[in-house]
């Protein structure tokens, strides 16, 4: 196992991404990061020099991750593709003894237990964060901090119009965070009804949650609390996709140091 301070071998999976692209930018500006390949939906055999508007990188891009991990040394895989592939990405790293650090969002309580027992069982370290911005995390910590005092909530997330999921991870992590402090409860009027279908937005334990989806947007929200005469907000906001490469290079430290799998960058910042 690697000591965060020695050089970290790394392979990145959708390098042509908004997210991949920050993630090169910031693997190769790391001193102790080395990117050894990328792994794209495409361009197999090509370097990522040879890729539209990539920097000219002699490193090889494979389209096979399996095979990616059988021709190089690698410690971490940052995988920034899509809901549909985190799983999968999942377990081919860990079949090759690879810690993966995963962005994608979807996966179901059920994967996160099933690939928690593979970390384990392999004594391999794992990390899935639905959301690597460190204000974010703050946001969400605040919120439960919030919940315990005003417990009526509702959650409004706004993302760009390319996002396939809804809603977002962190907005479910929110809920869920705020629901390990407050009762479960009905909010809003008991005999309210809904005009048009889903104009009070998804339930999760009584609070509502929100998704917009424009072009424009990057990834905010906001958590609204009421109480009697008076409203919190708390806000975040990521203006671009630097802003969550921070929380990928933490993850990527902090990977190589445990051996289970850890959902949510708030359970290793402290
Ligand atoms: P994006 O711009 O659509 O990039 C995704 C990239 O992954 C594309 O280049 C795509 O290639 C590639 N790809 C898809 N399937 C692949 C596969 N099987 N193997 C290799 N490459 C594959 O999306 P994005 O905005 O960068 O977001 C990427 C992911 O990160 C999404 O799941 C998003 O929800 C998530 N995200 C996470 C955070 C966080 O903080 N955790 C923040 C923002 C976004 P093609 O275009 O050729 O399919």
């Amino acid at each position: 196992m690697n000591n965060t301070n020695e050089n970290v071998n790394i392979v990145i999976a959708g390098p042509r991404g908004n997210m991949g692209r920050e993630a090169v930018r910031m693997v190769t500006d790391t001193d102790h990061f080395t990117l050894k390949a990328v792994v794209d939906s495409k361009h197999d055999g090509m370097r990522v020099a040879d890729l539209d508007g990539m920097p000219a990188l002699d490193i090889p891009v494979y389209t096979d991750m399996d095979r990616c991990f059988s021709e190089h040394e690698v410690d971490v895989l940052i995988d920034l593709t899509s809901p549909a592939f985190g799983r999968k990405h999942m377990e081919i790293a860990f079949n090759h003894g690879v810690r993966p650090v995963v962005g994608t969002t979807g996966f179901s309580d059920e994967d996160i237990e099933t690939l928690r027992t593979i970390a384990e069982n392999k004594n391999l370290g794992a990390i899935i964060a639905p959301n690597f911005a460190i204000g974010a995390i703050l946001m969400m910590k605040f919120s439960q901090m919030a919940a315990k005092f005003l417990p009526d909530v509702e959650i409004i997330e706004r993302h760009h119009d390319r996002k396939l999921d809804a809603p977002s991870g962190t907005a479910i992590k929110t809920a869920q965070l705020i629901s390990e402090v407050r009762e479960a409860k009905v909010q809003g009027h008991p005999d309210e009804h809904e005009e048009l279908k889903g104009a009070r937005g998804a339930d999760f334990e009584g609070m509502k949650i929100h998704s917009v989806r424009l072009p424009g947007l990057v990834a905010h929200q906001e958590v609204i609390f009421g109480g009697e005469g008076q409203t919190l907000t708390i806000r975040h906001d990521s203006m671009n996709r630097a802003s969550f490469m921070p929380g990928v290079r933490l993850a990527v430290e902090t990977v190589l140091s445990i051996d289970t799998l850890v959902y949510g960058l708030e359970n290793i910042i402290e």
